[in-house]
C-alpha cells in the first residue's frame, strides 16, 4: 500500500541494517545493544529517544527471558510501536471543526492543506477553506488553486491584510453555509516569534468569540526530510503557542522517517497525519500499529 511504498527509503536504511547486525549475532550481549544505538541515531531517531528504546528493548529481553537474537527484531518492533501509541492521541469530537494551520515555508502546508479538503470533503463533509496567510500573495494563489482542485469555497482578502480579518468573514461564511471543517491557512511562521504570536492569538480571540461551537486544533506542519530539525523546529514553535498535533509530510522522499518517533516521544504531541506523496489522496491519518507494520 501506499504507506509501505512511502516508507521504502527509511525500510531500506533503517530496518535493513538492523536486520543485518541481527542476522550476524549470535548473542544478545552489550555490543549488540550498543550496534542497535548507533543505527536509530544514525536513522534520525534522535539520541533521547534512543536511549528510552533501547532502555525498554533490555527491560523486555529480560522480562521475556529472550536469548536467540533472532528473537530481538520482533521485541524492537513491539516497543516502538508501545512508543508510538503511548498518550492521548484521541480525535477531538464536535459537529464543527476548525484548524489554524502553522509551519515554515515549503514544508508543504499548502499541500497538506489542500489534501486536508480534498479528504474531507470527499467524506461528504462541507470545508471551507480560509486564506489566512495574506503574508504573501502566492500563498493565497496557492490556496485558491487547492481550493478549485478540491471543489471547495474559499474566503480570502488581498495581501498584506489583517489575517484576523479573513478568519472573522471565514467564521461568518461557515456559519451561514453550515461548513463542518474550516481550515485557516495562516502565516504562522518563525521569523518573528512575537509577530506569531500575537497573530494565532488574535485570531484565536476571533475564533472563540465567533465560532464557540466549533472544536479548534492547531496542527503543525513539519518536513521529514529535515529530519532531527523538525523536531527542533517544533520545540521552537511550542515555545510561541500550543499545538495540538502535527502533520509530518514528505515521509515518501526520505530515509529519515524514524523522525516520526522522536516527535512522539520527545513533543508529546500526536502526529495526526502523514504525507507520503504529492497527490491529493496522499495524506493519510496517522495510525501507530499501520505506521510500525509498514516500517519493520
Ligand atoms: P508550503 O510553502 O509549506 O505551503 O509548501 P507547499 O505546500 O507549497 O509544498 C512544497 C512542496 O512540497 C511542493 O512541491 C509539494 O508538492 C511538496 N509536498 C508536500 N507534501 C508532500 C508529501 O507528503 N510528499 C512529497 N513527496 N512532497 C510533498
Amino acid at each position: 500500500d501506499k504507506l509501505k511504498q512511502g516508507l521504502t527509503k527509511t525500510r531500506d536504511s533503517f530496518t535493513d541494517k538492523i536486520n543485518e547486525v541481527l542476522n550476524l549475532a549470535v548473542t544478545i550481549d552489550e555490543d549488540l545493544y550498543e550496534e542497535l544505538e548507533e543505527i536509530l541515531i544514525t536513522s534520525d531517531i534522535g539520541m533521547d529517544t534512543t536511549i528510552e528504546i533501547i532502555k525498554r528493548l533490555k527491560e523486555k529481553i529480560r522480562e521475556e527471558k529472550i536469548n536467540d537474537p533472532a528473537e530481538v527484531r520482533p521485541c524492537l518492533k513491539r516497543v516502538i510501536t508501545e512508543m508510538l501509541l503511548q498518550g492521548d492521541d484521541r480525535k477531538p469530537e464536535g459537529d464543527k471543526h476548525v484548524l489554524l494551520i502553522i509551519g515554515v515555508n515549503g514544508v508543504g502546508k499548502t499541500t497538506s492543506i489542500g489534501k486536508l479538503a480534498a479528504k474531507n470533503k470527499a467524506e461528504g463533509k462541507k470545508v471551507l477553506l480560509a486564506a489566512a496567510d495574506t503574508f504573501r500573495a502566492a500563498a493565497i494563489d496557492q490556496l485558491e488553486i487547492w481550493s478549485k482542485r478540491a471543489d471547495v469555497d474559499i474566503v480570502k482578502h488581498q495581501e498584506g491584510s489583517d489575517p484576523a480579518a479573513v478568519v472573522f468573514d471565514a467564521i461568518q461564511a461557515a456559519k451561514s453555509r453550515n461548513v463542518d471543517l474550516l481550515i485557516c491557512d495562516t502565516a504562522g511562521r518563525l521569523h518573528n516569534k512575537k509577530n506569531l504570536m500575537n497573530e494565532l492569538e488574535k485570531i484565536n480571540r476571533i475564533l472563540d468569540r465567533e465560532y464557540s461551537d466549533a472544536t479548534k486544533e492547531t496542527l503543525l506542519v513539519l518536513d521529514a526530510t529535515t529530519g532531527q530539525n523538525a523536531v527542533i523546529q517544533a520545540q521552537q514553535f511550542m515555545e510561541s503557542c500550543p499545538i495540538d498535533g502535527i502533520i509530518l509530510t514528505k515521509l515518501d522522499g526520505t530515509a529519515k522517517g524514524g523522525v516520526v518517533i522522536a516527535i512522539k516521544n520527545s513533543l508529546d504531541i500526536p502526529v495526526r497525519y502523514i504525507g507520503v506523496g504529492e497527490g491529493v489522496e496522499d495524506l493519510q491519518e496517522f495510525d501507530a500499529e499501520s505506521f510500525s507494520e509498514a516500517l519493520f
